[in-house]
């Protein structure tokens, strides 16, 4: 029997780490900050005994802003951090590809999703998806996600009330969002 695997997923800029400048990208590791407790936070998941995977969108890539190899960079840098503070992510799943290549892994389509699960057996329907905008509320919902929305990115109360896709919580930041999977 397979064993049922307890999987929530994040979107990175704006939950984990600091978002860039709006429309902009983090292109290397000196651009790339923690956000305040977002370890903690995947400590707390990791200890309580769920996997994490990140679901992230980095098309710069494909608009040639910056390489394979500086996402890489990054990823190392992150998972330094992590590391320090006994905290893991299980599953790096990118979208790298431009936003009129017409892949199915770019949000709001759910590729990057499937690449996360993998072959593994999740419910999906008691899992998480936590972002910071409309575009990820949009594709968690069309994986089938619950969605929380935290506040430590480009979503801002005020304007969240006019998504079309609406979140079923929003948090502060990815600690609170935590403490309410966890402490539930
Ligand atoms: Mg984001
Ligand atoms: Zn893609």
């Amino acid at each position: 029997m397979v064993r049922t695997r307890k999987l929530i997923f994040l979107d990175r800029d704006g939950v984990i780490n600091k978002n860039p400048a709006y429309k902009d990208y983090i292109k290397k590791p000196a651009e790339f900050y923690f956000l305040p407790r977002a370890r903690k936070a995947i400590r707390l998941l990791n200890e309580a005994g769920f996997d994490v995977a990140i679901v992230s969108n980095q098309t710069g890539v494909g608009k040639g802003l910056f390489t394979c190899k500086d996402l890489k960079d990054i990823d190392d840098k992150m998972r330094k951090g992590l590391e320090a503070s006994g905290s893991k992510v299980r599953k790096l799943c990118y979208c790298i590809h431009h936003p009129e290549s017409g892949c199915d892994c770019r949000k709001p389509k759910t590729g990057s999703f499937k690449k996360a699960v993998g072959k593994s057996k999740v419910n999906i329907k008691s899992s998480f998806y936590i972002g910071d905008t409309q575009r990820d509320v949009a594709a968690g919902k069309n994986f089938g996600l619950k969605n929380i929305t935290v506040l430590s990115g480009y979503g801002k109360r005020s304007s969240i009330k006019n998504w079309k896709a609406k979140p079923d919580f929003i948090t502060k930041d990815l600690f609170t969002a935590v403490s309410r999977i966890v402490l539930k």
